[in-house]
């Protein structure tokens, strides 16, 4: 038996696929599209679940859409199981009508029933299962009820009823009907319905001329057929509605309140700004400097034991150094930051989980269509404060090719939890009274830089145009801890891991290149080094914003190419064979001034990203062509902004 998972996107399409189908998975991709398609078998049976991506509609314009449409036409579906956010009935519900069409089996999973409780609204499943004339189980997946009575409904007594409620007026259903019979193939009424709609894509593949049909409809009813087809399927739902729900109280009455504040025209920005301080300020600032100052003075007395028991047992000296100047200060020195990623991913998700990112995003949706954005990139923007990688890939929530483009490109501009050691690290030194002000603004300079370059470029290439805001936005609501603490985990677990993984390995190059020089002698001075000399090559790219030729600086920051973290570990590393016991004591970082570390930190957060994210670009945008030239952007972009704030910094110094 083959069963299809369908539903809007955040409708917990997900969780219900993994209650469904325990650890019983397969992912693979949709074939032409990086989407990912995942299979399961469901739990106590051998029926196959198939997990379709969130669409709310069955209309060609999205890759989601058309995966599903192609499946359903494609695939023998033995049974549609619609899974209905109960807080969103009504939109869900018009992907349910719609589905109707192809007339396989259905049955409804009727989730979020713990929000629509505790927002008061009722819903009489009995009254709304028959006007639907499906069967119903209300079910959480957030608080797993419904699920076994879900699984028995599915194995014991596969439903077989698909004679849906009619939804259209008179002469619209008799004219889907003639279609229909003219129609050689199975899903003859969504076949119908398509070619009466004009569907782009389909009304080329079958033959069959309506356009006398269509007239038809449109002299009747004085309206595209798309719009009566709409018109009458929201008239059903809505029947549907005032029979089957009742609300105890007017469920948006908090969340009403909240945002006349949080969302008001003159203080929702400034609340906005002072809010993402807060997380600096936590993650950056005194807080999480202090744990981070814990667990270095941890790695520091963990390293002189390790130094002292290699010497002890007669190591010899390359094999100490190895050990103690290339792998563990790499490594440490990016794990010293945990406590501040911890701190930042965090309150992050809690702003998320709360409800609250996704509708100021909605309130920037106006700004960002001023510069041909939409207002759906924020979501990108809000992911890519812990990695670009995923973030790049959220894009493919923004319906429009170009807008989504520009957002693939302006993305890494957000300074990823990867950017944020390299952050604090220049922000504490230089700025140890306003470590978490300083850090916050590069935030706020990544949004600015991000706003003007989309409206330059919208300027110079694009035209108007944007998609919708058409997310249903969430009321706020108490964040879930069970998701918020294990989302956090994850991202700080993964950067955890890339520093045992890629940190690591690249510190052992690093070390190599620095002890060694081009005759292969061991311990000469760093600056005899090999890698020195590939440093003096390319030093002179960063000099207008470092105001000296540095070989050191220049290595560090090419290695940002590996990954952001490597910045830091390569500075470190640097100093620690140059002889110096911290980043700002060795002699080859003495040149650097507030000026220069501002700029330099302002350098990294814009240019190229790292080799991962890269990937993901090239993914987004389908060729080399395109991700080189956005990569060559981001960095002239980088370099330009780099030594502005660099000419304009030394100004204000020498006046001060
Ligand atoms: P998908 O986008 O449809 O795959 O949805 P997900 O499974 O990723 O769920 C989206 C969000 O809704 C997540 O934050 C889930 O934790 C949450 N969620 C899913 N089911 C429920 C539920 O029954 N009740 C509540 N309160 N939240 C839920």
């Amino acid at each position: 038996m083959k069963i299809a998972l369908i539903g809007n996107q955040n409708s917990g399409k997900t969780s219900l696929f993994n209650l469904l189908t325990g650890n019983n998975q397969k992912v693979g991709n949709w074939p032409g599209v990086t989407l990912e398609r995942k299979t399961g078998i469901l739990r106590t049976s051998t029926a196959e679940v198939i997990d379709l991506p969130g669409i709310y509609s069955l209309s060609p314009y999205s890759n989601e859409e058309n995966i599903v449409r192609r499946f359903l036409l494609e695939e023998k579906v033995d049974l549609i199981i619609n899974i209905i956010d109960s807080t969103a009935l009504e939109r869900s519900l018009y992907l349910t009508t719609q589905l109707y069409s192809f007339n396989i089996p259905m049955i409804i999973a009727l989730n979020m029933t713990d929000l629509a409780f505790e927002q008061g609204l009722r819903i009489d499943v009995e009254r709304l299962s028959t006007m639907l004339n499906v069967p119903i189980i209300p079910i959480s997946c957030l608080k797993r009820t419904g699920i076994k009575e879900l699984i028995m409904l599915i194995t014991k007594d596969t439903p077989t009823i698909t004679n849906f409620p009619s939804l259209y007026s008179q002469p619209l259903q008799e004219t889907i009907r003639k279609v229909a019979e003219l129609l050689p193939i199975d899903a003859k009424e969504f076949l119908a319905i398509k070619l009466l709609e004009a569907d782009v894509e389909l009304s080329t593949k079958v033959d069959l001329d309506v356009n006398e049909s269509i007239s038809q409809l449109k002299a009747h009813y004085k309206l595209g057929v798309s719009e009566i087809l709409a018109n009458e399927r929201y008239n059903f739902i809505e029947k549907i509605r005032d029979e089957a729900v009742s609300s105890r109280e007017k469920p948006k009455l908090l969340t009403d309140k909240i945002d006349r504040i949080l969302l008001n025209k003159y203080l929702a920005i400034p609340i906005f700004v002072l809010i993402m301080l807060l997380v600096y300020f936590l993650a950056a600032g005194p807080v999480g400097m202090f744990l981070s100052s814990l667990v270095e003075r941890g790695f520091a007395a963990l390293n002189d034991a390790l130094a002292n028991f290699l010497v002890n047992v007669g190591a010899s000296p390359w094999a100490v150094s190895l050990v103690v100047d290339g792998i563990l200060t790499g490594v440490t020195s990016i794990l010293s930051f945990v406590p501040q990623l911890l701190i930042l991913f965090f309150m992050t998700d809690i702003l998320e989980a709360s409800g609250y990112m996704s509708r100021i995003a909605f309130f920037f949706d106006r700004i960002f269509r001023k510069v041909g954005l939409s207002g759906k990139a924020l979501i990108p923007f809000i992911i890519g404060t812990g990695c670009s990688v995923p973030a790049i890939m959220a894009s493919r929530v923004i319906e429009d090719e170009r807008e989504r483009k520009l957002t693939v490109l302006l993305t890494p501009f957000i300074p990823c939890g990867a950017k944020l050691p390299i952050i604090t690290l220049f922000a504490a030194y230089f700025f140890p009274d306003t470590t978490g002000l300083v850090s916050a603004s590069l935030y706020f300079l990544a949004i600015i830089i991000i706003l003007l370059t989309a409206f330059v470029l919208k300027r110079v290439f694009y035209k108007q145009k944007y998609s919708p805001f058409i997310q249903e936005l969430p009321t706020y609501k108490a964040p879930n801890m069970r998701y918020v603490l294990r989302d956090t985990g994850h991202k700080t677990w993964s950067f955890i891991t890339n520093a045992g993984s890629v940190i690591l390995f690249a510190s052992v190059i690093l070390w190599f290149l620095l002890s060694f020089n081009w005759k292969l002698q061991y311990g000469v001075a760093v600056d005899k080094s090999i890698l020195s000399d590939v440093g003096r090559l390319f030093s002179f790219i960063f000099y207008p914003f470092l105001g000296t030729n540095s070989w050191a600086a220049a290595v560090s920051i090419i290695q940002g190419l590996v990954a952001k973290e490597q910045v830091v570990s390569s500075l470190s590393i640097i100093a620690k064979l140059s002889g110096g016991d911290s980043i700002f004591n060795s002699p080859l970082f003495a040149f650097f001034t507030p000026a220069s570390a501002y700029a330099f930190m302002a350098f990294n957060l814009f240019s190229a990203p790292c080799f991962g994210a890269i990937g993901a670009m090239y993914q987004e945008f389908g060729n080399r062509r395109t991700m080189i030239k956005a990569l060559l952007l981001q960095t002239i972009a980088a370099l330009l902004i780099a030594t502005l704030i660099f000419q304009l910094g030394t100004l204000v110094e020498g006046l001060l």
